[in-house]
């Protein structure tokens, strides 16, 4: 799934560049001005990934980092601080907080996105490797994008969740109960055969012609993608 930025900074010139920046990247974002409204949007959003201004009217960034930092949902969401210039202490306190990393400004944004990329690897492998390879497939999960060979394929978005979900784990076998979990979430009641619908959907577009099929399925069991018939 794409990415979701929460970007809290009340330099609307500056956001806005942010956002702007991280969009074409690929992310999702949302922004915010102040503290109360970042604790409000992250409860809403859940984000992915924090760039937090240290320097925020009413509460200081240190503070909602702090706040973020108390809260189930964004205990373990990675933060990105914004400090300026010589704010070695700052730093270091916000560190101590609970900040992942953090940047100076002014800063160039393709640092920032660079800074960005390396705190997601780190902390959500899953997320952040950019892209999945299975034999002649190939998923930029960013630019949520899926090419066989040289064809593109095109992909609604709960077929591009299971392709995702098959790629990260080559060769396993999923039962219809698991790829739901998986990819509309535990909370939500679907019938398991709704999931051959999508596997269904997502073969159409995954196959043309006498290509191999890549998606196993396994009898009363479930499916699972193939790199060796991907690969031929
Ligand atoms: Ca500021």
């Amino acid at each position: 799934m794409t990415p979701h930025v929460l970007v809290v900074e009340d330099e609307e010139a500056l956001s806005q560049l942010l956002k702007y920046n991280l969009e074409k990247e690929g992310y999702r974002v949302s922004v915010a001005i102040d503290g109360e409204e970042a604790l409000m949007v992250a409860d809403e959003i859940k984000p992915d990934l924090v760039i937090l201004d240290w320097m925020l009217p009413k509460q200081p960034g240190i503070e909602v980092c702090r706040r973020l930092r108390g809260r189930q949902d964004t205990r373990n969401t990675p933060i990105v601080m914004l400090t300026a210039r010589g704010e070695e202490s700052e730093r270091i306190r916000g560190l101590d907080m609970g900040a992942d990393d953090y940047i100076t400004k002014p800063f160039s944004m393709s640092e920032l996105l660079a800074r960005i990329r390396a705190v997601m690897r780190r902390i959500r492998p899953a997320l952040a490797d950019d892209k999945l390879q299975c034999g002649d497939i190939v998923m930029d999960r960013v630019a949520h994008r899926v090419k066989r060979g040289a064809r593109e394929v095109h992909l609604g978005p709960t077929e591009f969740r299971i392709l995702d979900h098959l790629m990260q784990h080559p060769g396993r076998v999923f039962s219809r109960e698991q790829l739901l979990d998986a990819v509309w979430g535990s909370d939500v009641y679907v019938e398991a055969r709704t999931v051959d619908v999508h596997i269904g959907r997502l073969r159409k577009q995954l196959v043309v012609g006498d290509e191999p099929d890549p998606i196993r399925t396994v009898r009363s069991a479930g499916y699972a993608l193939d790199v060796e018939s991907a690969d031929a």
